[in-house]
């Protein structure tokens, strides 16, 4: 817990209501929160509206928004178009108990933007999506393990809860089974020659799980054609590959990285975008895979059939919501805006590095950006930086005071980022956005240096 500096003070003036809710919640919740992610301390803000680009705090402050409903809001907060259509499924019930039209709408809107889907499975969250994209995959090849990367996030359920941020070597967590954990054969990421070996050699493999642009959405980037050759060795050796598009699809381009790529994936799962700002998600692939969900299917080719319910599998509200945001998204360029200016910002961002002689670099790509805070103090060009030549620890490693106070910084001047230190954009931040980001990051540096050694060229 950081205590007692001027940028904590700064905050905790700026922000009275949120401390005492904050005091409140302190009761209620581990850590005062509800999603890890949302750890911040001192203390977390309260917000009660959003609109657009932008979110208000129990304090009546406004904060340019790159938390963006988690990755879950391409379109920004409140679209007109989605509000209409939540507004008019929730006053015809929100639960039918029954199948309905609008799942076959949303699921269609899938299909329209990802032909891969030949068939579609919706959940009700990404953690539960790729946990079926596994048992299908097990069920379809009958073989038993996983193969994912270090520091990619599938979920929290217990095959993706270590080796994401820590337990780098495959050991469980708390809570998680060893004889879980054993099962899911851990790789350093983007070297294609060890994906090939590991496979050659583990002949137990069911799947290959990644997130296709890289750990956390481009934090630790992928090389050129790694793609392409995953997709190559995994048919050769028999193994399902899983793309999981929670957070790249519907956002990289409309069709998710496979679409930018041009690659088939043999199931994928996604979420957030996909449910509009609801809770949602879905395993959609090949149909032979999904098969193995398909009552008359099993009963033909003589299989047992994978169990699924699930309460909120397509609720109407999400449907909703869902189609809506999945048809915009077809029809308009929803992505290339929020793409252009997320290339904008990390170039604007650099020139402020650069120009302020900070040794940092904003980085990643389409319509996400990550800030390397150079915690192994490397020498660095924050207008040539290459995050593909650094390790996947250095770019994670962020000196834990220096992030807390950035971001306390950055909400002191209106800006809301992610707790590692970067955010996503939707198509509704604009040119005012840009530059009033550029600003708090200039103030927030500022800040941040007149408390706390930073990393200079
Ligand atoms: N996969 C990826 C790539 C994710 O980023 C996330 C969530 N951030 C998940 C899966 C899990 O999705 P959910 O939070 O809906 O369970």
């Amino acid at each position: 817990m950081l205590t007692n500096s001027p940028i904590i003070n700064a905050y905790a003036e700026k922000t009275p209501s949120s401390g005492a809710m904050a005091d409140r919640a302190r009761s209620l919740f581990p850590s005062a929160i509800t999603h890890d992610s949302r750890h911040t301390s001192p203390y977390a803000i309260y917000v009660d509206k959003a609109e657009g680009s932008r979110k208000w705090d129990i304090d009546g402050n406004v904060y340019v928004d790159y938390f963006g409903g988690h990755g879950a809001l391409l379109l920004g907060h409140c679209n007109d178009q989605v509000e209409q259509a939540v507004a008019a499924a929730l006053g015809a019930g929100t639960h039918f108990g029954s199948s309905h039209p609008l799942e076959v709408d949303w699921a269609t809107a899938v299909q329209r933007l990802m032909p891969s889907a030949e068939r579609v499975r919706f959940t009700a969250s990404g953690t539960e999506a790729t946990h079926m994209a596994m048992r299908l995959a097990r069920a379809h090849t009958g073989k038993d393990r996983i193969m994912r990367f270090r520091t990619h996030f599938h979920g929290w359920h217990d095959h993706m809860a270590f080796g994401v941020s820590n337990h780098f070597d495959g050991t469980p967590t708390p809570g998680v089974l060893a004889n879980v954990s054993e099962q899911v054969h851990l790789l350093d990421p983007g070297d294609l020659d060890l994906v090939a070996a590991a496979l050659a050699q583990d002949t137990d493999v069911a799947a290959l799980i990644l997130e296709p642009t890289g750990g956390s959405w481009g934090m630790i980037p992928l090389p050129p054609g790694f793609l392409q050759g995953l997709r190559e060795v995994t048919a050769r050796h028999g193994v399902l590959l899983i793309f999981d598009e929670v957070v790249t699809g519907f956002r990289v381009h409309p069709g998710g990285a496979q679409g930018l790529h041009a690659i088939k994936p043999d199931l994928t799962t996604v979420a957030k975008i996909l449910a509009g700002g609801l809770p949602g998600g879905a395993v959609v692939g090949r149909a032979d895979v999904l098969d193995h969900l398909d009552f008359q299917a099993a009963a033909d080719k003589g299989f047992e059939k994978v169990h699924h319910p699930g309460t909120f599998n397509a609720n109407p509200v999400s449907a909703a919501a869902g189609a809506t945001t999945l048809g915009i998204i077809a029809d308009t360029d929803a992505c290339d805006r929020a793409n252009a200016f997320g290339a904008n910002l990390r170039q604007r961002l650099n020139q402020l590095f650069a120009d302020r002689s900070i040794a940092w670099a904003a980085y990643g790509s389409h319509s996400g950006f990550h800030v390397y805070m150079n915690a192994s103090g490397t020498q660095i060009d924050p207008l040539d930086f290459d995050p593909l030549a650094r390790p996947y620890q250095d770019l994670k490693a962020k000196p834990p005071a220096q992030l807390a106070k950035l971001r306390l910084g950055l909400l002191i001047n209106g800006v809301d980022i992610m707790g590692s230190g970067g955010g996503v954009i939707s198509a509704t931040h604009d040119e005012a956005d840009l530059d009033h980001t550029v600003d708090a990051f200039a103030a927030a540096l500022a800040m941040l240096q007149a408390e706390e050694p930073v990393a200079t060229l």
